[in-house]
């Protein structure tokens, strides 16, 4: 007899319409056979605990939350994995039960997608590693690098007390040094510098044109420059890189790791990362 009841996950966000990862875990989900469907809701700010209600009611697995509830969510979770903890903010919820009781559990797995992208090109242990942005994005890839063993963790942002806020953040909760750097005009990457990640929104589409204010010539062979904007994939500031001999590593990597990640922690299974990436691909036009 067929099994006409999938296992469900998804995605809580406004607005929804434009997020991709629907994309990816659904193709990804078919690829492994999985009986399990991926969700995409448009859930206003006001409606969140409505929305987490209804997982709980319909025995969803987890779901994603992304703006405007990765900070709103904590107060619906039961627990919090330790690097969510610190960064303060949680884009996955798994949902377990035990009888009748069931528990929440937040996870942020924005900065471990970025450093599971990293680790196919690079190491981060012991690595220098500069942060251009102090967001969410930037939030999460910070500690996730320190937690990895980074050796220096360094924050540029234009706003000041928001880079400063995440350096001293950085430096008290992980093992990493951290500092502040001023985003001054044409910024020099400084020397010894390892590994730069463009965590700004700078250069996503339709900006496509647009890209962070670096001094160019600052980057070399030898650097590893990663950008977390999407789309378009190939961004100006990395093909600037590109182009100075850099190692590039692109947004799409970020973003499967991340799914990779979510779905191993809903349904104990590792999907395809490939497929997910050529459905990106595909959809960015890459
Ligand atoms: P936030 O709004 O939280 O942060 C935006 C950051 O960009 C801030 O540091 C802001 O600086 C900086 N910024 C924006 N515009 C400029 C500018 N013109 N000049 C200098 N700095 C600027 O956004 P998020 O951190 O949530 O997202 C950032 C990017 O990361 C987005 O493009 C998002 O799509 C991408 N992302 C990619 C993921 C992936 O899997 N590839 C996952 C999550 C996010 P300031 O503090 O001064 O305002």
């Amino acid at each position: 007899m067929a099994d006409f009841l999938p296992a469900l996950t998804g995605s809580f966000a406004t607005s929804a319409a434009q997020n991709p990862t629907v994309a990816i875990m659904e193709a990804a989900y078919a690829d492994a056979g999985l009986h399990c469907r991926y969700i995409n809701c448009e859930v206003p700010a006001d409606r969140l605990s409505d929305a987490v209600r209804g997982a709980i009611g319909m025995d969803w697995l987890g779901f994603n939350c992304s703006i405007p509830h990765k900070v709103a969510i904590l107060e619906h979770l039961d627990d919090l994995a330790p690097s969510a903890a610190i960064i303060g903010a949680v884009n996955t919820v798994i949902i377990t039960r035990d009888g009748d009781d069931v528990r929440l559990t937040g996870e942020n797995t924005d900065g471990q997608g970025f450093v599971g992208s990293l680790r196919e090109v690079r190491d981060p242990s012991g690595q220098h590693v500069v942060i251009l942005g102090a967001g969410g994005a930037a939030r999460a890839i910070a500690v996730e690098n320190a937690l990895a063993g980074a050796r220096s963790v360094t924050i540029v942002n234009r706003t000041v007390d928001r880079g400063q806020a995440l350096a001293d953040l950085v430096e008290t909760r992980t093992p990493a040094a951290s500092r502040f750097l001023p985003w001054t005009p044409a910024l020099h990457i400084p020397h010894g510098t390892d590994v730069v990640i463009n965590a700004t929104s700078i250069g996503f589409h339709p900006h496509e044109s647009d890209m962070p204010d670096v001094d160019v010539t600052s980057l070399g062979p030898g650097m590893v420059v990663a950008d977390v904007v999407a789309n378009p994939p190939r961004t100006r500031f990395l093909a600037a890189a590109a182009a100075q001999g850099c190692e590039t590593l692109d947004g799409l990597g970020m973003l499967v790791n991340q799914a990779l990640t979510n779905a191993r922690l809903w349904t104990g299974r590792d999907l395809s990362g490939s497929v997910m990436r050529s459905v990106l691909e595909d959809l960015f036009d890459a």
